[in-house]
């Protein structure tokens, strides 16, 4: 249980709103470098749009049109410094762009923006990239669209499979050094006396109790809350009366939604970075933990941001477009095995096509707003976190008039950092090997890194959670122990969908329904009636989230759907 007392005690230097990656990533270098920091999230961990990305790690060659080199640079030098002490969670991915005649791009200014991106990533250790002639792309690519195919680029960038454990992991660093995160934990109010906020009240939704958390004069909070920046912009109160921060909008923001599907007859090996026929916005084909997650579009959104969901006009966009350059896909609606939708915290910018606005983030301190220790973060990318946590707490060092020490984050590995040749691998095969399927433990080592070992630790007392959850996957009961025990899970959802990516592989998560309530009314002491209420609100998050609406109107799904 959670000492709502102890907190409310402490006297904190950093209040972090938000539990996304850049959150994440702002507690984990305040604590490091000594600051006593809390970080409050809604909602779960990774659970507002790091979780709703395309998920990889880049440089961001379209920003390259824009002028924006210093973002393509220092997005770069975040990806090489992910590359190293995240290898379990980041990885290379080729990508190749097919360039076509009638493009918006001829294959000579792709090939200038390749030698502009090798240039700004001169410190890598990825390779170089090369451009493919017309014959070699169609001997690579022999299901790609040949009509007007005048050849292709090929380069490496990063990409972080699971974002949600990588936002995990990062906060789990900061709990280590100190930090104290909650999830499911609301930011209802930020009370304001002269030029400063001298406190915030929140609500716990796992005590179901409101609390204060008084602010010392030094103190500074820190508003990462992406897209809703502007609702927590607007809880300021002053003698108990609503005074909304800023009365300027921050954020504009735009939805972009993905669709997951299986392996398709001419699916690519690599990442195809393609531009749309039917209005020239690139968009990606992605080989994802062994499906194909294919995104994004990119529309003004002025919706709620709590129920963003893809819309049947988007995934047919995307089905059609997918089709387009891999004509042997024949992708359908029935192909379709996930959607999912969110919102990027891109700059208000009245007027500016989608696409066009800078992807750069901005640290909007309020003094001018007459709020002196508050900062919020405009922006930002999955891929340039540790940049802005670095930057947030010289922000909050200097605001508190302290020197600021070096951020050791750039050196520093994540708590699973592993490569495959460790010998703990070696160690924990040989001892388990009887017990569970090699499948799963080379699932375990790639995706918890060094810490599968913890999860393995588990079957050692308690030999059932050995058991596989679905014989087509390798995920095994002891992983919902350890989520639920040691990741701070609280939800099935949690599970599924943010600790591992079963819901996006295995009919929405309904088909491991059952075990996962089995493990944890056996284990986790949840009691029948827990579990109804689990199911229930999983089953109304998936429908009001990710089950297209195509789906849900035929009859036909409502029976397939049918989880308990
Ligand atoms: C479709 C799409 C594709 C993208 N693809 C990529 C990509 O491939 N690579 C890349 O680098 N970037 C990508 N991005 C951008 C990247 O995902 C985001 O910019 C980044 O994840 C933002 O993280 P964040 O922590 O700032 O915000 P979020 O992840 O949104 O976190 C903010 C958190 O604040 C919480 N919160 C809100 N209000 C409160 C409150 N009152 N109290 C407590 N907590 C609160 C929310 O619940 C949320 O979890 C993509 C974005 C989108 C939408």
């Amino acid at each position: 249980m959670r000492d709502l007392q102890a907190i409310q005690r402490r006297d904190y230097d950093v209040v972090v709103i938000g539990g996304g990656v850049n959150g994440a990533a702002t507690a984990r270098d305040a604590a490091l470098r000594g600051l006593s920091v809390l970080l409050v999230e809604k909602n779960d961990f990774a659970g507002g749009t790091t979780s709703w990305s395309t998920r990889l790690v880049h440089g961001g060659l379209r920003y390259l049109e824009y002028f924006e080199f210093h973002l393509v640079r220092e997005s770069l030098r975040e990806r090489e410094i992910l590359l190293k002490t995240a290898p379990h969670l980041v990885q290379p991915i080729q990508m190749t762009i097919p360039i076509y005649g009638g493009g918006t791009r001829s294959y000579w200014e792709i090939q200038a923006g390749m030698i502009l991106y090798d240039v700004l990533s001169y410190d890598k250790t990825l390779p170089n990239h090369r451009m493919l002639s017309k014959a070699k792309m169609q001997q690579l690519f022999r299901a790609v669209d040949r009509d007007q195919l005048k050849g292709a680029a090929q380069y490496y960038d990063g990409q972080a499979e699971h974002a949600e454990r990588l936002c995990l992991e990062i906060l789990l660093d900061a709990q280590a050094a100190g930090a104290d995160v909650l999830n499911y934990t609301t930011v209802t109010g930020l009370q304001r006396q002269g030029d400063r906020l001298t406190g915030l009240t929140a609500y716990d939704q796992i005590a179901e109790a409101e609390f204060t958390v008084s602010l010392p004069a030094q103190a500074v909070v820190i508003n990462t809350s992406g897209p809703w920046v502007d609702r927590v912009l607007g809880l300021g109160q002053r003698d108990g009366q609503t005074v909304p921060i800023s009365d300027q909008r921050k954020i504009g923001g735009t939805k972009g939604s993905h669709i997951i599907v299986n392996h398709f007859p001419g699916a690519p090996n690599t990442a195809l970075y393609v531009e749309a026929k039917s209005d020239g916005r690139p968009f990606f084909i992605v080989p994802w933990c062994g499906q194909y997650l294919i995104g994004t579009t990119d529309l003004k959104y002025t919706g709620d941001l709590d129920r963003v969901k893809a819309d049947d006009d988007e995934v047919d966009y995307l089905i059609k477009e997918t089709n387009q350059v891999v004509p042997t896909a024949r992708l359908s609606r029935q192909d379709v095995k996930f959607t999912y939708s969110g919102v990027r915290p891109l700059p208000y910018a009245e007027g500016k096509k989608a696409g066009s606005i800078s992807r750069a983030h901005i640290l909007n301190d309020h003094t001018e707003d007459g709020v002196s220790n508050l900062v919020s973060l405009i922006g930002g990318k999955l891929t340039t976190h540790r940049q802005v946590g670095e930057e947030m707490t010289n922000w909050a060092f200097k605001k508190m008039g302290k020197k600021v020490p070096p951020s050791p984050t750039r050196k520093r590995p994540l708590p699973g950092c592993i490569l495959p040749d460790d010998e703990r691998i070696e160690t924990a095969y040989q001892r388990y090997r009887d017990r569970v399927h090699i499948n799963t433990l080379e699932y375990l080592f790639n995706v918890y890194g060094a810490r599968a070992t913890s999860v393995l630790e588990l079957i050692d007392d308690r030999p059932d959670l050995a058991e596989r959850l679905i014989e087509t996957h390798p995920h095994i009961r002891a992983e919902v122990v350890f989520a639920m025990e040691q990741e701070m899970a609280h939800t099935v959802l949690d599970f599924t969908r943010r600790r591992t990516v079963l819901a996006m592989q295995t009919n929405y998560g309904y088909d491991v329904l059952e075990p996962i309530l089995d493990t944890l009314r056996r284990h986790c002491g949840w009691d029948d009636a827990k579990c109804q209420q689990a199911a229930a609100a999983y089953q109304q998050f998936m429908e009001e989230n990710c089950i297209p609406d195509y789906v849900l109107a035929t009859a036909m799904a409502g029976r397939s759907l049918q989880a308990v």
